[in-house]
C-alpha cells in the first residue's frame, strides 16, 4: 500500500513498539487523526472567523475555549498556539532581546533556544551543569552576577529546561526562577518534554512563560506548540500591531506582532484540540509512565557493564544509557558490528533506536503499556544473554 507512487505508507507505529525519544509523546490519538482528515484543507478553521478576525477568537470550532483551557492546563493566564516550541521561544526573544543583549540558557539547552536568541541578535550565555548533570540555582545565580558584570546589565531573559533532552533530568526550576526574579529577569520554562506528558504548573514554578511542543508531547501534528504567560507579561509578548500603510492608511486591528497575526490554521490546531481531552487526562497517569520506564531501566542496569547516565531514580521516561562496557563490547566482535543491537531489537519489533549506536543512546518509554514495557525490558536482557553478557539484578551487584 502507498499514499502515492512516490510516498510510502508509514505504519511504523502500528507495526512496532517505538522508543524514539522525540516521537513518543507526539503520536496522534485516534481523535486527532479524524480531525486531521476533516481539517486538512488550508485555512479550514477560518469558515466561521468573524470580527475581530483572529484565530484565538474563533468559536466554531471551539478554538477560543481551547485557548482558555490551554492556559489553565499549564497554570498560566493567557496562551497562544504556535508552530512548535521554537516559535514560542522566538516570540519571547523577539519581545525582550535587543541586539547584543546577554541571554541565559543552560549547558543542557536545546539548539532551538540558541537559534531563537541568535535570531533576535542576543548573546547566549550558558549556566553550567553540575557533576550529576543538573542545573542548580546557585550556578544560575553566579552566572547572572558574572554576566551582569561583563555586559554592564543583567541578562534580558533566562531559559530553563523543565526536563532536558540530553538526560531527561529535572532541574531546580523554582529556585532558578526565584534567583532570576531578584534581577527582574523574565524566565521561560522550556516544557518541550513535559507539557502534555506530566503535570506542569507555571505559576507554581514561578516562571513568566511556559512553552510546550504539540508534536513532541501533546499528541499533535507538527508543527504545533503552546506559548503561555502571565497576565502581567501577556501585553508585552502578545502586543498588537501598530503598523499603518503609509499610502493607504490601512491598519490591522488586533493582529499580534509576534504571532504574525494568526498561527495554526488547519490540521495542526485541530489535531492538537482533538487530542487535548486525552492529553489533559494522561498527565495524571505520569506515575504509571514512570513505573513503566523504570522496568526498562532496571533491565538495562541488570546487564553487566551498562550504566544509566540520567539521574536516578528516574523522574522522566527519557533516559540516557551508556553501554560502552556492555553492548558496545559485543559490537567489537559481532559480524554486524554496532548494528547487531538495533537489528536484534528490530527483529523483535522494537524501533526508534539509532542504527549502529551501542555506546551511548537514549530511549523514551512514554506511552507504552505495562506489557509493552515488560516486553522491551525482556528483549534487552535476551539480546544481552544471547551475546554472552552476564545479567544480574542491579542491586545484587557491588
Ligand atoms: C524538541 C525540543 C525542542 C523543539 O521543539 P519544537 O516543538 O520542535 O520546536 C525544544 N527544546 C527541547 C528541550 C526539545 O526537546
Amino acid at each position: 500500500m502507498k499514499c502515492t507512487p512516490g510516498i510510502e505508507l508509514r505504519d511504523l507505529e502500528e507495526m512496532n513498539i517505538n522508543i524514539d525519544p522525540i516521537q513518543a509523546g507526539g503520536r496522534l490519538t485516534a481523535d486527532a487523526m479524524k480531525a486531521v482528515i476533516a481539517y486538512g484543507d488550508g485555512y479550514s478553521v477560518c469558515d466561521n472567523c468573524r470580527k475581530p478576525f483572529r484565530l484565538d477568537y474563533i468559536e466554531k470550532p471551539p478554538i477560543a475555549t481551547f485557548h482558555d483551557d490551554l492556559a489553565a492546563f499549564v497554570g498560566m493566564d493567557e496562551a497562544r498556539v504556535v508552530p512548535g516550541a521554537r516559535r514560542g521561544f522566538q516570540a519571547v526573544t523577539g519581545t525582550y532581546v535587543q541586539k547584543g543583549d546577554p541571554v541565559l540558557l543552560t549547558a543542557l539547552s536545546h539548539y532551538t533556544e540558541f537559534v531563537a536568541i541568535e535570531n533576535a541578535g542576543g548573546v547566549p550565555q550558558e549556566i553550567p551543569k553540575d557533576d550529576l548533570n543538573i542545573i542548580r540555582a546557585d550556578a544560575a545565580a553566579e552566572r547572572i552576577e558574572e554576566v551582569s558584570r561583563t555586559f554592564g546589565r543583567p541578562p534580558a531573559l533566562l531559559f530553563i529546561d523543565h526536563v532536558d533532552y540530553q538526560f531527561g533530568n529535572c532541574h531546580e526550576v523554582r529556585e532558578i526562577a526565584r534567583a532570576a526574579h531578584r534581577y527582574d529577569i523574565p524566565v521561560l520554562l522550556n516544557g518541550a518534554y513535559t507539557v502534555g506528558t506530566m503535570p506542569v504548573d507555571g505559576k507554581d514554578l514561578g516562571v513568566d512563560f511556559v512553552v510546550g511542543s504539540g508534536h513532541k508531547s501533546m499528541a499533535a501534528p507538527a508543527p504545533s506548540g503552546v506559548l503561555a504567560t502571565t497576565a502581567e507579561r501577556a501585553g508585552e509578548v502578545f502586543r498588537t500591531t501598530q503598523a499603518r500603510g503609509d499610502l493607504t492608511g490601512r491598519t490591522f486591528g488586533i493582529k499580534e506582532v509576534e504571532m504574525m497575526g494568526c498561527t495554526l490554521m488547519g490540521a495542526t490546531l485541530m489535531g492538537m484540540m482533538a487530542s487535548f481531552p486525552h492529553v489533559r487526562e494522561r498527565v495524571n497517569r505520569w506515575d504509571e509512565e514512570l513505573a513503566n520506564g523504570r522496568i526498562v531501566v532496571d533491565a538495562l542496569r541488570s546487564v553487566e557493564g551498562t550504566v544509566v547516565r540520567s539521574e536516578m531514580p528516574r523522574r522522566h521516561t527519557l533516559t540516557r544509557v551508556d553501554a560502552t562496557a556492555s553492548f558496545d563490547r559485543v559490537a567489537g566482535r559481532h559480524k554486524k558490528r554496532g548494528f547487531f543491537l538495533s537489528s536484534a531489537l528490530k527483529k523483535r519489533g522494537i524501533v526508534g533506536v539509532i542504527p549502529g549506536a551501542t555506546k551511548v543512546w537514549k530511549f523514551n518509554t512514554y506511552g507504552l503499556s505495562r506489557a509493552q514495557a515488560e516486553y522491551v525490558a525482556a528483549a534487552y536482557v535476551e539480546i544481552a544473554e544471547e551475546n554472552g553478557l552476564s545479567v544480574a539484578p542491579p542491586d545484587e551487584r557491588a
